[in-house]
């Protein structure tokens, strides 16, 4: 473990990583990484390094669990071994076990869960990297998994915590910021602004609460917008990889059935140069293909089913 650090601001009024108090840290997200999960995420923030699998709605197992209204939301936070400086023993502790309660409600009050009687909603969040703030940072990435996994919710879930270090307030603390600090507050806020988790560690006077959950509001605006921005990104790579993907002649049909009148798609341009390859057809050679009778085709008379095609012929309808 660093040493507690002399100072945690310098004379510029910036962090010991470079950050002003107000800052959070970098995050990158990747969506939909997982091709066994319903939804996924991966996501960094800062040196935390989280991955977030949605599965559901699905049966419940164990039965007894079952709601007869809703689905249940289950949360699972999990810190795997090596994603601290000291080996953590593997399985769940208490610390895991909190925060997965606080993080299951964070989100049960977000999700249209009575749309979904008799089911089950998992998430699950591996901590592969851990440096603070790893219950937030999952927030985010469970946010998007379940986005990802098409879970109808009234709007994201965005997180990160506020903190004191040197009697100042600062936004998303480090791991330095978290072990040394005087006080570490998070919070995880819905798309409307309702704070759906609040937790609060160590001293803050009135003032600096009110302060603090501006800053941390603000904050998780700002994770709210990178959330939004990597969702829409997303979901246009995969729009063009399923357009890419397609047999030719689907996408030829998509193209033909956007068309307006303003803007007609026109017949492709048969030219009469055609080199002579050796392999052309000419038209007698199409004509002998053509058998001499024409199967007869009626349309059905049958006023109820005006859509059945008929092959038969009047002699073969049996009366
Ligand atoms: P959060 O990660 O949400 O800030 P905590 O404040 O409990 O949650 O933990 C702060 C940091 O302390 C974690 O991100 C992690 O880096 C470290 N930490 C937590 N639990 C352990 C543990 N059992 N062993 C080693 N380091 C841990």
């Amino acid at each position: 473990m660093n040493e507690k650090p002399e100072k945690f601001i310098d004379e510029n009024g910036l962090r010991l990583d470079g950050r002003k108090i107000d800052q959070i840290r970098d995050i990158k997200i990747e969506i939909g990484i997982l091709n066994r999960a319903d939804g996924s995420c991966y996501l960094e923030f800062g040196n935390n390094k989280i991955m977030a699998a949605v599965y559901g709605p699905r049966e419940v197992h164990p039965r007894h669990q079952q709601k007869a209204t809703k689905a249940i939301v289950r949360y699972k936070y999990n810190m795997a071994s090596f994603s601290v400086e000291d080996r953590k023993r593997p399985g769940p502790d208490r610390r895991s076990i909190e925060v997965s309660k606080v993080s299951r409600e964070a989100f049960e009050k977000e999700i249209f869960t009575e749309l979904y009687p008799k089911s089950a909603i998992d998430i699950f969040i591996e901590i592969l990297q851990a440096d603070a703030g790893t219950r937030t940072a999952a927030i985010n990435a469970a946010s998007l998994a379940l986005a990802d996994a098409g879970i109808p919710m009234r709007g994201l879930i965005s997180s990160c915590a506020v903190g004191k270090v040197d009697d100042t307030l600062i936004l998303d603390l480090n791991k330095d910021e978290d072990n040394y600090g005087q006080a570490d507050m998070p919070i995880a806020m819905s798309t409307d602004g309702k704070i759906t988790l609040l937790q609060m560690d160590g001293h803050l006077t009135q003032e600096e609460f009110k302060k603090g959950l501006e800053m941390a509001q603000q904050g998780c605006r700002e994770i709210y917008e990178l959330q939004r921005k990597a969702l829409i990104d997303h979901y246009n790579n995969t729009q063009k990889e399923i357009i890419q993907d397609a047999p030719v002649e689907s996408v030829k049909d998509i193209s033909t059935e956007s068309a307006t009148e303003e803007d007609p798609i026109e017949d492709p341009v048969i030219s009469d140069d055609v080199p002579d390859n050796g392999n052309t057809v000419n038209d007698d050679e199409i004509k002998e293909d053509i058998p001499d009778e024409k199967e007869e085709v009626i349309l059905d008379e049958d006023e109820d089913n005006p859509a059945i095609v008929s092959d038969e012929t009047e002699d073969d309808t049996l009366e």
